[in-house]
């Protein structure tokens, strides 16, 4: 077992230079993608795998060094005891020395550690990735435009989760709203102008229509990705397990298209959430009745129940506050 301090150092150590790798494969990507954001260039494609498959060994490196692996990946020469004592790590950290076993070797500890589909996927990307560099691969034009999107989709939902973690949490911490998964990573505009391409966004609304009924616009990056029934933006990562419910649109009448914050709504103005839809785009007020709790998008008048008269019930009420004008 290391102390905190170094693990913490070991960590920051390797997360930072994943970091760095991480945003030069995304120069790439932009300096090498077409003009109508579409295809990479094959060079683009090379370098890209070359930066982001670093990246990715360097995340698992940080990420096992965080879950108190560090003995176990840390390169011993052949004079090294078979625990290596704390002193010599933090003097090879600081000269530069310290080495770790192959990624090929540390995969078994990722198996036990992450989900099947991050696993399968990192195998994936490595297997591709050595194809690139053993031979002189030529890509097509269709798969060119297949890469482009396969590198956005890698990085927002295998390697940025990965990087997410927060300092503090040893366990794995799986960041669920965008802000979170590429904070200090990432700036806002380069996370949004990563995930605007085309086919990325197309294919990512085909993901979130398999899983849910009703796919509108993510109330986070706006792209037509979230999935209502999921509460989750294919497109952003955004994941919201229980702060929104929803309703149908006043003014377009979409099922389920007005997100409301069930949470906050005792404390906002009298049951009265002003909201967006998020399929029209058009402002609206959500008013639930106190009595059946039933939600209903309106403007001006309140709609089927009022703050006197539930109308699911036929019932007289309490008048528990003034409705605002
Ligand atoms: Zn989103
Ligand atoms: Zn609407
Ligand atoms: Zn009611």
């Amino acid at each position: 077992m290391v102390s905190i301090e170094l693990k913490e150092s070991v960590w920051k150590s390797l997360r930072g230079s994943s970091v760095l790798f991480l945003k030069r494969g995304i120069q790439e990507l932009r300096n090498h993608t077409s003009y109508d954001r579409t295809t990479l260039t094959n060079e683009g494609a090379k370098f890209s795998y070359i930066f982001f498959q670093t990246s990715i060994e360097l995340a698992c490196k940080a990420y096992l060094v965080k879950r108190n692996r560090l003995q176990e990946i840390v390169k011993k020469k052949k004079s090294d005891n078979d625990i290596l004592e704390e002193t010599i790590i933090l003097e090879r950290l600081e000269n530069n020395t310290l080495d770790f076993i192959s990624f090929e070797k540390i995969k078994h500890i990722l198996k036990e550690k992450m989900t099947d589909e991050q696993y399968e996927m990192i195998e994936d990307f490595q297997h591709k990735r050595n194809k690139i560099i053993h031979f002189d691969l030529k890509f097509s034009e269709a798969d060119l435009i297949d890469l482009n999107y396969d590198f956005i989709y890698f990085i927002v939902h295998v390697l940025l989760p990965i990087l997410a973690e927060k300092d503090g949490f040893d366990e794995f911490y799986y960041p669920n709203t965008p802000s979170e998964i590429y904070d200090g990573i990432l700036s806002k505009e380069d996370f949004l102008n990563l995930i605007s391409l085309p086919l990325y966004i197309e294919r990512m609304y085909m993901e979130a229509l398999k899983e849910s009924k009703n796919v509108y616009q993510c109330p986070f990056c706006r792209r037509e990705c979230f999935g209502i029934q999921e509460r989750k933006c294919y497109c952003c990562g955004f994941d919201d397990e229980i702060q929104l419910e929803f309703t149908d649109c006043y003014w377009c009448e979409s099922s389920n298209s007005v997100a409301y914050d069930v949470l906050n709504l005792e404390s906002n103005d009298n049951f009265i959430w002003k909201t967006k839809c998020l399929n029209c785009n058009e402002d609206c007020s959500v008013y639930v009745c106190h009595n059946c709790e039933n939600a209903y998008s309106f403007i001006d008048t309140f709609p089927k129940c009022t703050p006197e008269y539930c109308s699911t019930y036929n019932e007289e009420l309490q008048k528990v506050f003034e409705p605002s004008s």
